[in-house]
């Protein structure tokens, strides 16, 4: 079977609409297909300063809201990256493996960096992606399922990949981004020229999945959208109105054709409506179900703990291959 990985960082409060939509839903579709590891992205979140305490109570948020998703612990392998103490280690090695250059051009870190005071930034920010590189070759996976603003990272997850087989003899699965062309980017709904995101959106614009359903169903009706009065998918002169089309579309499992049939002669505030009514029903249910798991702690923690066991057995069979490629003595 092809074997996917992703990571989700343990966010505070809630997964957004792009998480899901982007990433999550693509989880749970591999699942049946792949064999799936997914993790819940701990050391990746430390590259800004975390509280201890709300780390850890995120760590189990972000797990228990991968469960309601549909993430099934016996259909995936489900663990916290700092479980599996392979993922810092082959991280090192690939570290060593890249240029200065080539981790300088990875435009989140400009991002992000911008954003918080270039002097404030940490290195570990800067090295993330390669941290991500080590957390994808360690699975041999041949797809990682991500949002768009995640290609260039596997772009030079590929790199690496052919770079350390070209080096040490074939060593790593080379793998291939699986990025849905319609949610691979889901548009800030104040401001449909950016994505949304947790750190850059406003809080209007910005749909969490565990708010009050009420001001879910309130940011949809007041999301922006153009002068004009066709409901038709357009994304490059009608940002807005195509990014709730394709919300829509996908959570309604309806093509964006039908839906711009069904809206003619209609005015935006139909849609909206509609939209924001798709939107409550799923998330009162998808709240429901992350808070049956939270209340139950120590079944969430077990999933956890046999997720990472099995997630070891296979980044140590790799590591411990990296390892002799590049000439370490064994310790014995
Ligand atoms: P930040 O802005 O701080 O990077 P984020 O909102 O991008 O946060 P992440 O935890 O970095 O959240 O992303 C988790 C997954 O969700 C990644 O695979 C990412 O590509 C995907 N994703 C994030 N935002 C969107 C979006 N707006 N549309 C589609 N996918 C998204
Ligand atoms: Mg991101």
């Amino acid at each position: 079977r092809p074997r996917a990985l992703s990571g989700i960082q343990p966010t505070a409060g809630s997964f957004h609409l792009g998480n899901y939509l982007g990433a999550i839903r693509q989880y749970v579709a591999l699942q049946e297909s792949h064999d799936a590891f997914y993790m819940v992205v701990d050391l990746h979140a430390i590259t800004v300063p975390q509280d201890p305490a709300e780390l850890r109570a995120n760590t189990r948020f972000a797990a228990a809201q991968l469960l309601a998703a549909g993430l099934d612990p016996e259909r995936c392998t489900l663990f916290v990256q700092s479980h599996v103490p392979e993922h810092a280690q082959l991280g090192w090695v690939m570290n060593c493996l890249t240029g200065f250059g080539e981790a300088s051009r990875m435009t989140q870190f400009k991002d992000k960096s911008a954003k918080q005071g270039a002097d404030r930034a940490t290195v570990g920010l800067f090295t993330y992606p390669i941290l991500q590189v080590a957390d994808i070759l360690l699975y041999q996976a041949t797809h990682v399922p991500v949002g768009e603003d995640q290609r260039q990272h596997i772009e030079l997850t590929r790199d690496l990949a052919e770079r350390f087989n070209g080096r040490f003899g074939e060593t790593f699965t080379v793998p291939a981004p699986y990025i849905v062309k319609e949610t691979g980017k889901i548009y800030d709904l104040q401001d449909p020229a950016i994505k949304m995101s947790k750190s850059a959106s406003t809080p209007k614009g910005l749909i969490n999945l565990l708010d009050d359903p009420k001001v879910t169903a309130k940011k949809v009706k007041s999301a922006v959208t153009d002068t004009d009065t066709v409901i038709r998918f357009d994304p490059e002169n009608k940002p807005g109105v195509s990014n709730l089309l394709v919300i829509m579309s996908t959570l309604t499992d309806t093509p964006v054709a039908d839906l711009e049939k069904s809206y003619e002669g209609k005015m935006y505030g139909a849609l909206k409506t509609d939209l924001a009514e798709v939107m409550v029903d799923f998330v009162t249910p998808f709240r429901a179900r992350t808070q049956e798991y939270l209340d139950d702690p120590e079944t969430l923690d077990s999933v956890l703990a046999k997720g990472a066991e099995k997630a070891r057995a296979v980044a140590a069979e790799t590591l411990a291959q990296t390892y002799d490629r590049i000439g370490f003595l064994p310790a014995k």
